[in-house]
């Protein structure tokens, strides 16, 4: 057996539980062995029969006595009772409608058990005990029994013994080897790869589970990095283009804006430069939260790089966004003469007419991706706003298809987000990316106001709505978030709130966006787009597509359907989207369905709190990165055993990594 063979060379894994299993991303050995458990159950302690109480289920070891199924008359039901004992006490045991318990439960024999005492019967009896045959090795009761994260069709109960058949075999797993040194394993006090492997799903007792989880944590974290030391040593192969510190440049720029710049906006351009003073490429993040004033970073770092002669592309995740960096980079270096141009994927052939000069800057979507390479080829800067919205490989996509082999020169990167990423995080999975952070606002603006409404109070919120409308103020209403698999059901809730929106505020003038149309509709998107910045428009109704970047100061309300859906981090970036004038901005949540309580006390939170590396961080302790930055897009690893936020594991592997790498 081999660790890349199918799930199907395990006994009893046919085609249909093949099919169950690929739906849960297990396809091979390898797959199934690191299916871990999503916690487990610990009945490994066994009690005596007069040890049972009401509150705490607990094991036990008892004989069959005699076992009989009761049909109960008039009701389709029937009863099982079996009564058992050991050596301090009998005691009746009662499932329903388990017919074939009679036949499974066979008197004379010793079965374990794990249950409570029923608390309505007077006589002590254990309703719906879990049972399994006592043997030298149990499965599922009276271990520390493993609970897998399932899928419709499968059972913790069959899964558990396909796992165990496969754990009992990993000796007969040719390639299955020990992963690390000898002198690390000492070092670290490791416990080994298989042991381990076998301890995650039936750990004997808690410490050894301790270990296991400990063990595959190292290496997970050690995985990642050594592909961030990979990624450095990549680029340290290389020259960056020589950028000049034009400090006189830079002062007459700064001088020329409507405002003047923050500490830690002086600090990020500082930083830029120093690393444009390095041989090697920058490859930083620059991250901020909304409003934060990254953009006009951007547009310094450009400046310096077109006044070296080179060309800087900017790739951003929308066309409106793109759009809207068209005109503020247009606009603010209007006197220093460069030239801007912007590239969607609906201009022909996804290729930019060099004309007769080429462009000093480009901005675009993905589409960038796709430029000649003649026209770029004084590429200095590449720069990616809201870059969370990119993955991996599109980064370095782009890195590699401007990356000059024979010369060994590589563009200059600069990464921006305004997803809250915690200092810890951003070491553990930007490893290989220097971090500048703007922690202020530039100006003291008024705290959006944020409510969360109950469905009842609907009608009072459109109502107050209306009237600020009245006043003069817009609105953003955003429809719940769908996965993208789901685009169809994307559009149909945004239209339905449009239509909804219609009857319940006929006299209102509005418009529909979302970011599932066709490229020939895009201009029709930009067209509304403006309109509603003109305020000829009074409601946009979006999906989160305006999340990212978007800049209209006019608009003050925003009102979030569906809000239990979105991750706090986001919902973040929906608020703020508002509030970026001095006058008084309003965020509304509305919920698909009634909260739960944990999804009230999430959004009850949102609306106390402003610090988006707070909402972050209450998310990601509780729902894990993935759900907080949408995994598949922000390159964040789904990890599944370590803990991000372990920042001593973090800094072990990272030591381990250059050690390996010797
Ligand atoms: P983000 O970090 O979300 O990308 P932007 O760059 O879009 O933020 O900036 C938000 C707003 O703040 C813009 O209208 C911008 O012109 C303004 N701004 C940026 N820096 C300053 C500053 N130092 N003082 C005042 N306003 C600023
Ligand atoms: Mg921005």
């Amino acid at each position: 057996m081999k660790l890349n063979d199918p799930v199907s060379k395990i006994p009893l894994i046919g085609p249909k539980y093949r099919e169950l299993l690929s739906s849960l991303g297990i396809l091979t050995i390898n797959d199934l062995l690191f299916y871990f458990p999503r916690n487990y159950f610990d009945s490994s302690i066994r009690h005596r029969i007069t040890d049972l109480n009401r509150e705490e289920k607990l094991a036990f070891v008892a004989t069959v006595l005699k076992i009989k199924s009761i049909r109960i008359r008039g009701r389709r039901m029937t009863i099982q009772t079996a009564t058992v004992e050991d050596e301090s006490a009998q005691i009746d045991l009662v499932w329903f409608n388990q017919p074939f318990l009679k036949k499974s439960l066979k008197a004379g024999n010793q079965y374990i058990f794990s249950g409570k005492l029923n608390p309505k019967s007077y006589k002590p009896q254990v309703q719906s005990p879990d049972y399994e045959e006592l043997k030298e090795k149990q499965t599922h009761v009276g271990l520390i029994t493993p609970i897998y994260p399932l899928t419709a069709g499968l059972s913790n109960k069959w899964l558990r013994s396909r796992v165990q058949w496969l754990t009992d075999k990993l000796e007969y797993i040719e390639d299955l080897r020990e992963t690390l040194p000898e002198n690390i394993i000492d070092e670290y006090k490791l416990i080994s790869h298989k042991q381990a492997l076998e301890s995650i799903h039936f750990p004997e007792n808690e410490g050894i589970l301790q270990k296991a989880k400990n063990r595959l944590a190292f290496e997970e974290l050690l995985a990642i990095q050594r592909k961030i030391l990979k990624r450095r040593r990549a680029i340290a192969k290389y020259h960056g283009p020589r950028i000049k510190p034009a400090r006189e440049l830079l002062d007459k720029f700064i001088k020329s804006l409507p405002f003047s710049l923050t500490k830690d906006q002086e600090g990020a351009i500082q930083e830029i430069l120093t690393d444009f003073e390095d041989e090697h490429p920058m490859n930083r993040l620059l991250s901020g939260d909304v409003g934060s004033g990254k953009t006009i970073i951007a547009i310094a770092a450009s400046l310096l790089v077109v006044n070296s002669g080179h060309q800087v592309v900017i790739m951003v995740p929308t066309t409106v966004l793109a759009d809207q960096h068209y005109k503020t980079f247009s606009e603010i270096l209007q006197d220093f003469n460069i030239k801007v141009q912007l590239v969607s994927s609906n201009s022909k052939g996804n290729e930019i007419d060099p004309g007769t000069d080429k462009a000093d800057i480009i901005i675009g979507t993905h589409a960038v991706l796709y430029q000649k390479y003649e026209h770029l080829d004084k590429l200095g800067l590449i720069i990616i706003d809201e870059q969370h919205r990119f993955g991996v490989e599109q980064r370095s996509e782009l890195r590699k298809s401007f990356t000059d082999k024979t010369k060994k020169i590589s563009p200059h990167f600069l990464s921006m987000t305004a997803t809250p990423i915690p200092r810890t995080l951003a070491l553990t999975l930007f490893g290989d990316l220097e971090v500048s952070q703007l922690k202020n606002k530039p100006k003291e603006r008024k705290i959006v106001k944020t409510h969360l409404v109950p469905e009842e109070k609907r009608g009072d919120a459109l109502k107050w709505i209306a009237e600020k409308i009245g006043e003069g103020l817009q609105v953003f209403w955003i429809a719940p978030l769908i996965e993208e698999s789901e685009e169809i059901e994307e559009i149909k809730s945004v239209k339905q709130v449009y239509k909804n929106l219609q009857e319940n505020l006929p006299k209102q003038k509005m418009e529909i966006l979302h970011g599932k149309i066709k490229p020939a509709q895009k201009k029709q998107i930009l067209s509304d787009f403006q309109d509603f910045a003109d305020k000829k428009i009074n409601i946009l109704v979006s999906t989160s597509v305006i999340e990212v970047g978007i800049d209209i100061p006019n608009a003050n309300i925003i009102v979030i359907e569906g809000a239990e859906r979105f991750g706090l981090a986001q919902l973040h970036q929906l608020r703020g989207r508002v509030g970026r004038s001095d006058a008084q901005a309003w965020c509304f949540l509305f919920t698909s369905t009634k909260p739960t309580p944990e999804q009230k006390a999430r959004l009850k939170y949102f609306t106390e709190v402003n610090d988006g590396f707070k909402l972050a961080e209450y998310d990601l302790h509780r729902r894990g990165p993935g759900e907080v930055y949408g995994t598949k897009q922000s390159g964040i690893p789904n990890l599944k055993i370590a803990n991000i936020f372990d920042l001593e594991l973090v800094q072990k592997t990272k030591k381990v990594a250059i050690e390996l790498d010797k």
